[in-house]
């Protein structure tokens, strides 16, 4: 294989054992692991097969696309899809097999109307918003729902699977919405089976990573965690739950050169050497997804030992001061892993830049490939 100037290694054992520790964390729920966003920036496919090889039974994603893709890699495991505005291709959906949300009455109507034009029924989980305001029927409108989504399972274009809601505030341990969020979810299901949905084909599920892993109320008949799978902590506070770091990225040094006390390093001069150094470029930039604001701030590992970048993040490099230490061109950058070598770990480069660990890993860019081992 050709060496490349950035890859991020993605450890697809480690994705195995953290939904096998979430299995465990889960006591007998369903796991479906959320591997949206290109498996959080892992890979879609790759991260879809670890996690079911790791005991998930389903896969969710946000957009019925991401769903599709994992189809066409030929993952035939029940897959569920939950942003749906108008537009989308639900016939293709339903055809392909995949569950849809719906939290409104005219998705309800419109998923009835393309499973029509299919012949086939399709798999719903009507959504409830029980606090966090995004997505779902609020409690006003939650019994229509139930009731137009009753009248298309009668009419055999819709069968209602589940029954779902989403938390604001699970990485808040005791946050007083959390017991608000539950007890509204167990009224409306409880509406539902008024209505005639239940039974043990109608899963109910609302639990995040956090929720797995703190809140065992949540858990119902499957749990949908994301972050976790991927060995990054949902309450960094708490620790890491056991969890492993999946990805770790590296880069190899582009060039390395010794400068005199006093130069200006990078874009806008906002760094300077203290003494004469060796700086070294590291091929990756902005574009790659590390954040413009790690300039001065983040630190990477290379040659044993830690090193901050020195001035700004560009499009496409940085560049680090080792100081004395020996650095050559190929030598290799640990910008984040697991933490096992004393490099930086992802929590670490969230914490430094005000961010949470999902906004990095889900933005490190195609330039670079992803490579598992
Ligand atoms: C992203 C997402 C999840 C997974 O959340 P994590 O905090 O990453 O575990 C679960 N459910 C829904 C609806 C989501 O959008």
């Amino acid at each position: 294989m050709p060496m490349t100037p950035a890859e991020a290694r993605v450890n697809l054992s480690a994705i195995r054992e953290n939904v096998a520790l979430l299995r465990e964390r889960s006591q007998g729920a369903e796991t479906m692991a959320v591997v949206k966003s290109d498996g959080y920036g892992h890979g879609l496919a790759a991260s879809a097969r670890a996690s079911l090889a790791g005991g998930a039974t389903r896969l969710g994603t946000a957009y019925i696309r991401e769903a599709l893709a994992l189809r066409a890699e030929g993952i035939t495991a029940p897959v569920m899809a939950w942003i749906i505005p108008p537009g989308e291709p639900l016939e293709e959906a339903i055809v392909q097999g995949i569950d849809l949300s719906a939290g409104a009455v005219w998705l309800v109507d419109a998923i009835a109307e393309a499973a029509g034009r299919t012949g086939r029924t399709a798999r719903v989980h009507l959504k409830v918003d029980t606090g966090i305001r995004r997505g779902g029927a609020s409690g006003a409108e939650w019994p229509t729902l139930v009731e137009r989504a009753m009248k298309r399972q009668v009419e055999g274009t819709v069968e209602v699977v589940g029954l779902w809601s989403h938390l604001a505030c699970a990485d808040m341990p005791g946050h007083p919405s959390i017991d608000i969020q539950l007890d509204a979810f167990d009224d409306a299901v409880a509406v539902a089976k008024r209505a005639g949905i239940g039974g043990s084909h109608v899963i109910r599920h609302l639990a995040n990573s956090a929720a797995v892993l703190t809140l065992p109320r949540a858990r119902y008949d499957m749990v949908r965690p994301g972050l976790a799978v991927f060995g990054l902590s949902p309450i960094p506070e708490m620790g890491d739950f056991g969890l492993r770091p999946a990805m770790t990225l590296v880069a190899r040094i582009a060039m390395a050169k010794r400068v005199p006390a006093g130069a200006g390093v990078s874009y806008g001069h906002t760094y300077l050497t203290g003494r004469e150094t060796t700086l070294g470029l590291v091929p990756l930039g902005y574009a790659d997804g590390i954040m413009r604001h790690a300039g001065n701030l983040a630190e990477v590992f290379a040659g044993g030992r830690r090193h901050r970048v020195a001035g700004r993040v560009c499009m496409d490099q940085f560049v680090i001061d080792v100081g004395d230490d020996p650095l050559t061109e190929g030598d290799e950058v640990i910008v984040f892993g697991d933490g096992s070598l004393g490099e930086p770990t992802l929590q670490e480069w969230a914490d430094s830049l005000g961010t949470i660990t999902h906004e990095i890993v889900t933005r490190i860019g195609s330039r670079v490939p992803r490579v598992y081992h």
